[in-house]
């Protein structure tokens, strides 16, 4: 079926038609249509479905066909933000921003992107001078409005990208904040790739009556990915990527750690062996996070190392190589990882070095997927069968990484209060393995204030006590329990 049978105004198929995608994906085949009907949407589809077009497309269809998009010329008439997309990281909203220019060229429609991270000068100015269709991140839309330097009184459609990720990521009371902001008759699309409880409740709250589709069996992984375990000695992950990158000749790499000191680290040592590696993670600026995936798109950097929260929107496509250097703490990163490759159809190959110390995470993962990855030993890598497992570090610097872990349940769970010694967080939504460690590891910063939070993962399996959060929240910003640190984190303000 082509584009132009979708119901979509000759602009805008003309634009499609200019990026070379003659087919729609299914998501697009589904949501357009469904979008230009006018009503609520609740569609679940991951990252490389084809998604964002699935919203842009009809979201510019309707703006540019209603009599205010009709009258619209490109330099008078003032405008006001009809269309407000929200995602939760900045790459995500540029990259977004960066499609709606891209299918909204023959229209007369403009955007602005607005996200954290920048001076805000340049988006007040922007916004003053008036924006058809706004892509922002939670927080510094928040900051605007405050400022009252946005006007969000004239929105009509609303689109909730990745929403999924906006929650695990703490922005709720943030989305709450925007959604009181905004003219209750509007249309409300919400797009997510798993379907929690609180995504429910969300969409229950927000939705009326929404049309729905799925394109991705849940938590499934993508199809056309080829996936693979090499098992290797924990200190021997780093010669065996080297050893991978130049038997295999990768030239655009994805690599994944577990933590921004684990990148950096990496990055060093593959630069000592002559592979050019650059990091992006919460820690780098901006600019240097920026230039980085700039780099990496147009093939001058041959590998990328990225924690999970940076990784988030980039887009490129068919990317073919996706490397866990680590395994991500929650299974779900897993499919969110490897789905960076293999976009849109695209074949991929995705590969994890599995160390002992990871076995029980390659179990949850399995379970998750429902397949049992194939195995691969490296000639010159075997792993020592005799090798005892460690416990895994969950976050870059600060006392208490060490034994705050859910997974081990050390944080609190044997008996030691778990705010006192200033260590008590304890990753508050990975799955605790000892029973009654979740709730001590929750508890940690609530009860005392002064522990070092969580990690506040994406499962939320430790429950109750850590979202409550009344205490120090050190790296949680899921529980809420302080605010203002988890915006001054870089994630996606
Ligand atoms: P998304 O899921 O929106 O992040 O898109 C994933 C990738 O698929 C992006 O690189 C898009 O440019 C690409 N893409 C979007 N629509 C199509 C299409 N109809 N055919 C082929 N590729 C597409």
């Amino acid at each position: 079926m082509p584009f132009s049978s979708l119901g979509l105004s000759d602009a805008i198929v003309r634009a499609v038609a200019d990026t070379g995608y003659t087919t729609p994906t299914p998501i697009q085949t589904q949501a357009i249509p469904a979008v230009l009907n006018g009503g609520d949407l609740l569609a679940g589809a991951q990252t490389g479905t084809g998604k964002t077009a699935g919203f842009t497309l009809p979201l510019l269809q309707l703006l540019s066909s209603s009599p205010v998009g009709k009258a619209l010329t490109s330099t008078t008439s003032p405008r006001a933000i009809r269309a407000l997309i929200l995602t939760p990281t900045r790459e995500l909203a540029a990259q977004v921003e960066e499609s709606v220019r891209i299918y909204g060229k023959y229209t007369k429609l403009n955007s602005a992107v607005i996200f954290g991270g920048v001076g805000i000068n340049p988006q007040i100015k922007q916004l003053k001078h008036g924006v058809d269709i706004l892509v922002a991140t939670p927080g510094r839309l928040l900051d605007h409005m405050q400022q009252g330097t946005v006007d969000l009184s004239k929105v009509e459609i609303l689109i909730l990208d990745e929403a999924d990720r906006m929650l695990d990521m703490g922005f709720i009371r943030d989305i709450r904040k925007v959604l009181a902001a905004l003219p209750p008759k509007r249309q409300n699309l919400l797009f997510s790739a798993t379907f929690s409880d609180e995504i429910k409740a969300l969409a229950d709250g927000l939705l009326n009556n929404p049309a729905t589709i799925e394109v991705a069996r849940r938590n499934s992984t993508v199809e056309v990915i080829a996936q693979k375990i090499h098992p290797v000695d924990r200190d021997k992950k780093h010669p065996m990527l080297a050893h991978l990158i130049k038997t295999h000749n990768w030239t655009q790499v994805l690599v994944f750690t577990r933590t921004k000191h684990g990148a950096n680290n990496l990055v060093d040592k593959l630069e000592g062996n002559g592979i050019k590696a650059m990091a992006i993670h919460g820690n780098k600026s901006q600019s240097a996070r920026t230039r980085a995936l700039s780099e990496f798109k147009d093939g001058t950097l041959q590998v990328l190392v990225a924690t999970d929260i940076a990784a988030r929107g980039i887009d490129i496509d068919q990317l073919p190589h996706v490397v866990n250097y680590d395994l991500p703490n929650v299974p779900e990163d897993y499919v969110h990882r490897i789905g960076r490759t293999g976009r849109a159809g695209a074949t991929g190959e995705a590969v994890s070095l599995v160390c002992v110390d990871e076995h029980d995470m390659l179990k949850d993962i399995e379970k998750l997927i429902k397949q049992t990855l194939p195995r691969e030993v490296i000639p010159g890598f075997e792993p020592d069968p005799t090798a005892r497992p460690q416990p895994i570090q969950l976050r870059s610097g600060g006392p208490g990484h060490r034994n705050g872990g859910g997974r081990g349940g050390n944080g609190g769970g044997r008996g030691k209060p778990a705010g006192a010694g200033g260590n008590g967080g304890g990753n508050g939504g990975s799955k605790p393995r000892a029973p009654g460690a979740s709730a001590s590891a929750g508890n940690g910063g609530g009860r005392s204030g002064g522990g070092n939070g969580g990690n506040g993962g994406r499962s939320g399996g430790a429950g109750g006590p850590a979202r409550s959060g009344g205490g120090g929240g050190g790296n949680a910003p899921r529980n809420g329990a302080n605010p203002s640190q988890h915006r001054s984190g870089g994630r996606g303000r």
